[in-house]
């Protein structure tokens, strides 16, 4: 009952389906093909009648990097069939309108869609955490971290106030949140849990099982009660204002990209993913 699918592992234990990202040697950069595959695996838990929870996991030592700004397999210019949103294809297009149309498909309109999963995800997160790989973290319903895990927004160092999903006001509250875009730093599992950001942390090693107990425990409810439960408290985050700060915060961040091409030599102020690892470790 496993399969593999451009670097995402899909497999079902019981009720669970465990949806593993599999690019342990770029730390689980998600690329489009990534996406598209997770968008696959999510599609497919969601058909499965005996799939009750949804758990994502990255496969090595880090759940992900974020966007694939870096390796030999990144796809920004690849046309894929669009499924988030019918925006048009950004490969025919340039300047922002391209960008646009591209991030509102794979990175807004992916991430809201997986937000909106009918059945309960978990996400499951060691080592980094970081930029887009909050993304993945943050569309799920609880977050299970161990000890060694990180959290981080570094993009303003490229001059973007924080990534594409913009969730950080609600996800730690709005003092937290600037202090975490402000200062781009690292946050611990133990503090991401004192902020209300993760369920639970635990020893690395104990990672996987407390993730599928509880996965397990939550799938003795029954599921027609867990797709309304959780569409009652997205609702209720929405009526906080997740839905529509997050589209205004979209346009700031479309137009930093914008400012960036404008006046430098590309939209992400020329750092890439040695750059902006470099410049962390400076910090750290
Ligand atoms: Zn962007």
């Amino acid at each position: 009952m496993a399969a593999e699918h451009a670097g995402v592992h899909y497999e079902r234990r019981k009720q669970v389906a465990v949806v593993t990202m599999n690019r342990p040697d770029y730390r689980n950069a998600q690329n489009s093909a990534m996406t598209y595959a997770l968008d696959d695996a999510f599609y497919r838990a969601c058909e499965d009648d005996e799939v009750k929870v949804i758990v994502l996991a990255g496969a090595g030592k880090h759940f992900s990097a974020g966007h694939d700004i870096g390796s030999p397999e990144r796809d920004v210019d690849v046309s894929f069939p669009r499924r988030a949103g019918l925006w048009w294809d950004h490969t025919r297009h340039r300047g922002g309108e391209s960008r646009f149309a591209r991030e509102q498909e794979v990175y807004l309109g992916m991430c809201r869609r997986w937000r909106e999963m009918p059945k309960p995800a978990i996400a499951s997160v060691q080592g980094a955490c970081v930029a887009g790989g909050l993304m993945l973290a943050w569309v799920c319903d609880l977050i299970v971290a161990s000890e060694d895990a990180f959290f981080a927004d570094p993009v303003v160092r490229m001059g973007i106030p924080g990534v594409e999903y913009f969730a950080h006001p609600w996800m730690l509250g709005p003092r937290i949140a600037k202090e975490f875009l402000f200062t781009g730093k690292r946050m611990s599992a133990q503090r991401a849990y004192e902020v209300g950001m993760v369920n639970r942390v635990v020893p690395r090693d104990e990672l996987a099982d407390t993730t599928m107990t509880l996965a397990d425990e939550i799938a003795e409810m029954p599921g027609f009660g867990l797709a309304l439960a959780k569409k009652a408290i997205n609702q209720a985050e929405d009526l906080m204002g997740l839905h529509s700060g997050m589209d205004s915060a979209f346009g700031l961040h479309h137009f930093a990209h914008a400012h960036n091409a404008e006046v430098g030599e590309d939209s992400l102020s020329g750092m890439d993913a040695r750059s902006m690892k470099q410049a962390a470790q400076e910090r750290e």
